[in-house]
């Protein structure tokens, strides 16, 4: 379970966060919409303690993991906990941000061997299951360059999911790709959904939201302007907000 509560994040003086709650209970998976600079992402990276924030918590497993005012860049806090934290809430992308210099089944374990300290045959065997379940396993010997977008993209899943991660954060995974790529990423984070795994997907992508949501926030300004169960969601908007933003984005 990951809950956020009332969490207030600004930077310098600008708040982008203004008190978000959001709740997402193991195999739920919640969906965040809403337009260009309403915070999605930030949202995202305080539950990976990419960015710090100033008031409110958030809670994993019931653990406080909220990095308040700690000033991140420079005070590089308890590693062991955000080694934690990030192996337990791992994010994709929007660019995959795969190693150039590493083939596609290196990418997938670097982490769990080197961060992890995990045993690179046990991880070596997680990855190819994780290639495979991607639907990319004959692309193991590859560098990114060699694949097309849509692949990349399948590869940063497959790399976060040999974290073994209890939850994952996605980031508009399939914005950065043509449209026909994107499909073969819908499909993986479909079967993901289905599996019962818990994730929050920041996307613009409301037909995905719409099939793979337990739950919809419409993100406005910082603040969550609706929510809700995504047929009630995107049926019934209640506000003129989100039936602008739906509008726009049809
Ligand atoms: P998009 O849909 O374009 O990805 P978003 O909802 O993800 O938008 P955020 O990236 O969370 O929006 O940004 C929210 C606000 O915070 C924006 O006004 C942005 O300019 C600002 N912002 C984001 N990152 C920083 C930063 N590192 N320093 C200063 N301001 C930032
Ligand atoms: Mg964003």
């Amino acid at each position: 379970v990951i809950a956020i509560r009332n969490l207030h994040k600004s930077y310098g003086s600008l708040e982008v966060l203004k008190g978000v709650d959001l709740t997402a209970p193991r195999g739920h998976v919640v969906s965040l919409i809403g337009s260009s600079g309403s915070g999605k992402s930030t949202l995202l990276r305080c539950c990976n303690l990419l960015e710090d924030s100033q008031d409110g918590d958030i809670l994993f497993e019931g653990e406080s993991v909220a990095w308040k005012g700690a000033g991140l860049a420079r005070h590089p806090a308890d590693r062991a906990q955000v080694i934690r934290i990030r192996t337990n809430l791992s994010m994709v992308f929007q660019q995959f941000n795969l190693w150039a210099h590493m083939t596609i089944l290196q990418n997938v374990m670097e982490a769990p061997v080197t961060v992890l300290g995990r045993p690179k045959a046990e991880v070596e065997a997680s990855a190819r299951k994780y290639l495979e379940k991607v639907g990319i396993a004959e692309k193991a010997d590859a560098y990114p360059a060699m694949l097309s977008g849509g692949q990349q993209q399948r590869a940063a899943i497959a790399r976060a999911l040999c974290m073994e991660p209890r939850a994952l954060l996605f980031d508009e995974p399939t914005s950065a790709l043509d449209p026909e790529l994107e499909q073969e990423v819908v499909k993986v984070i479909k079967a993901l959904a289905e599996e019962g795994r818990t994730m929050i997907l920041v996307t613009h992508d409301m037909r995905l939201a719409a099939d793979v949501s337990d739950h919809v926030i419409f993100l406005h300004k910082g603040r969550i302007e609706e929510e809700g169960p995504p047929d009630r969601l995107f049926a019934n908007p209640q506000t003129e907000r989100l039936r602008g933003f739906l509008s726009a984005t049809a």
